[in-house]
């Protein structure tokens, strides 16, 4: 079959984007991707979270014969996916493990009748007895690996069953295979053609830089009151917060509820059912805040998400940059704060010395020290996520911490001097807080135990505050004055520079307390709002949306399904009040309109005219009725 009679709608692709899904323009990348997976051709595509890698298979399923095969780990992304794909008037259906006997049957009789156009299925359900002759008999016109990156052992989420998937290409030898990943380094990118068989696919890598959203690294000491300053800035913001354990995500929940806010925690020791629900409150914007275990927010798909905050550092640049990637999907102003301290260097270690396969462990522990590097890093922190990820910048951001504060150093070569001969009078026997409380003169259970009270430099360092303490001797270790004994319970140990240091009057310069204090202050600061930038009338938008949550609680699909907020701020913008005017806003195709033209339109008008009478818009809206 040619190329032309392959293609069903005789639409361009922009026509179609503009009819299903109501956008007018395609992001960057996705017009060429989409023109080279309907010419039947291999595609490996990586673009950053949000950037749109979903469309690069959906316009292509609904322009090719057959049926698109669409391979998912994520069982609630898939779910999400289908729902939103139902929502635009397009058939789509999912088959996994969490399914029950008859609404697998009613999806395979759909199947049968050919009338779905994607399908959605786990990798374990595409590799389960017989599936693949049976995906054999039903013309697939296209395959989609989504979070391509699954199949690489150098991945953080490597998947043993995703190099299975090699096979398609040989079972498959003429429909066309689109890999989609938003994370991967060089070594990934390579994995993913090749163990995926595509010899021939063509690479299209999209820019991983996220300009709108702000980046920051604080200390992780006393956490609790920088979250506070952060959360009062935040007032009825949607934010993520990121704990390395589940009772972390439960304490820290409960105390910002107390404080007044909206706030519940995820993690994977709660039941399913209570998780989902979680997820939909938070997607819907009736809770705000989720502390949760790094497992939570994959696939979601939230656009107005202001602050992601680290608790805890994750242990590799990608998990980190994909969680990140959470906020600010609507392109306004957006912050990610991760706080860190060396401890979570040392826990990701103990994780690292229990991994039985050696190679793997020393790759976990090269992607450990990228993200301790960037963590400690005193350089725009863009440039080094941005480099990390094969993108060379030219020029420094202006929008991390670093570029806003830059780094004043002093000399602190008696600081470091009075640190290293404190380790040195204790033989080398001590971690890093029993320093700081030998420098400081504290008498702590360790400091008895070892009657360390006694020494020369026990209460030298008096006069200069623990958080300087803290921080300096962070620094000795970056700068590889000081080292630490992994085998030898973490005590400090000198070496060659240590020496010259305490012997050879070498100097030593280290930033200084007030540059990291300036940029704790910046946390004070009011953000830039997403209302400041639209001109749009708030009650407007607070009506319609709960215009939409009455709808969705009403055919019990989460507010998405109904409308993202991108559609109700356009809405509160361009005020349609035709059918015609409708279709013109962002997310609103064909489907929609038919659906939801009339309900929205009505509202507006009625705001609009309530206005113009100079009345003050009250409950006048018509509600909801089916
Ligand atoms: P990714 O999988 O890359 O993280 P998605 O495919 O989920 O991103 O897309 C993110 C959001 O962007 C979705 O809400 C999607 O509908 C929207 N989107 C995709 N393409 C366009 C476009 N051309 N114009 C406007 N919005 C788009
Ligand atoms: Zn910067």
């Amino acid at each position: 079959m040619s190329t032309q009679e392959q293609l069903l709608e005789n639409l361009s692709p922009e026509k179609l984007l503009q009819k299903h899904f109501g956008y007018s323009t395609f992001r960057p990348q996705q017009k060429e991707i989409i023109q080279h997976v309907i010419d039947g051709k291999d595609a490996v595509v990586l673009m950053p979270t949000g950037g749109g890698k979903s469309m690069c298979y959906q316009l292509p399923a609904l322009m090719r014969r057959g049926l698109t095969v669409v391979i998912s780990p994520l069982i609630a992304l898939m779910k999400d996916q289908v729902q939103a794909l139902q929502s635009n008037g397009i058939k789509a259906a999912y088959l996994n493990s969490s399914m029950l006997a008859n609404e697998e049957s009613l999806v395979k009789e759909e199947l049968q009748k050919g009338s779905i156009k994607l399908l959605y299925v786990s990798p374990e359900r595409l590799f389960s007895r017989n599936f693949l002759d049976y995906i054999g008999q039903l013309n697939v016109g296209l395959f989609a690996i989504d979070e391509a990156h699954c199949v690489s052992s150098w991945g953080h989420h490597f998947r043993p069953e995703y190099k299975k998937l090699s096979i398609l290409k040989q079972v498959f030898k003429s429909v066309p295979v689109v890999a989609l990943t938003a994370t991967a380094d060089r070594a990934v990118r390579g994995d993913i053609s090749l163990l995926l068989n595509l010899n021939e696919a063509k690479y299209f890598i999209s820019s991983f830089d996220r300009p709108n959203l702000s980046l920051a690294v604080l200390p992780g000491q006393n956490k609790w009151k920088q979250i506070e300053k952060i959360l009062h800035r935040y007032q009825n913001k949607c934010g993520i917060i990121y704990c390395s354990s589940r009772a972390g995500t439960e304490k820290l929940a409960q105390q910002i509820h107390s404080l007044g806010f909206s706030a519940k925690a995820y993690h994977a020791g709660m039941k399913s059912d209570e998780r989902s629900k979680t997820q939909d409150e938070f997607i819907q914007g009736n809770l705000k805040i989720v502390c949760a275990t790094l497992a939570f927010g994959m696939g979601i798909d939230k656009s107005n998400v202001r602050f992601v905050i680290h608790h805890n550092m994750p242990g590799n640049l990608e998990s980190y940059y994909q969680e990140v990637g959470r906020a600010g999907r609507d392109g306004q102003p957006a912050e990610a704060i991760l706080f860190y301290s060396y401890r979570d260097v040392q826990t990701h270690l103990g994780f690292i010395s229990k991994v039985k396969d050696q190679g793997y462990a020393k790759i976990q522990k090269a992607k450990l020290n990228r993200m301790q590097e960037y963590a400690e890093a005193q350089v725009c922190r863009r440039k080094i996520l941005l480099s990390y990820f094969s993108e060379l910048p030219e020029h420094d951001c202006e929008n991390c911490d670093v570029c806003a504060n830059p780094p004043k150093y002093f000399d602190g070569t008696k600081e470091a001097q009075m640190a290293l001969s404190a380790v040195y009078r204790t033989e080398e026997t001590i971690s890093v807080s029993t320093l700081i409380d030998v420098l400081k003169g504290t008498h702590s259970t360790s400091v008895l135990e070892h009657k360390l009270e006694t020494i020369k430099t026990f209460g030298a360092g008096k006069q200069i505050t623990l958080f300087s303490w803290q921080l300096f001797i962070q620094q000795l270790i970056q700068q590889g004055y000081l080292e630490i004994d992994y085998k030898e319970h973490y005590n400090l140990k000198l070496n060659l520079l240590s020496r010259q240091v305490l012997f050879d009057s070498r100097s030593v310069r280290l930033v200084s307390p007030e540059t990291i204090k300036d940029r704790q202050e910046k946390l004070k600061e009011k953000p830039k709002g997403i209302m400041n930038n639209v001109k749009v009338d708030e009650s407007l938008f607070e009506h319609l949306k709960s215009l939409r949550k009455e709808i969705a609680d009403k055919i019990k699909k989460p507010a998405f399904v109904v409308f993202g907020n991108a559609s109700l701020l356009d809405m509160c913008e361009i005020l349609p009040v035709t059918y015609d005017e409708f279709l013109n806003v962002t997310g609103v195709g064909e489907h929609k309109a038919n659906l939801y033209a009339g309900i929205f339109t009505e509202a507006i008008k009625k705001f609009t005219s309530g206005k113009t009478q100079g009345d003050t818009y009250k409950e006048t809206m018509p509600l909801y009725s089916s």
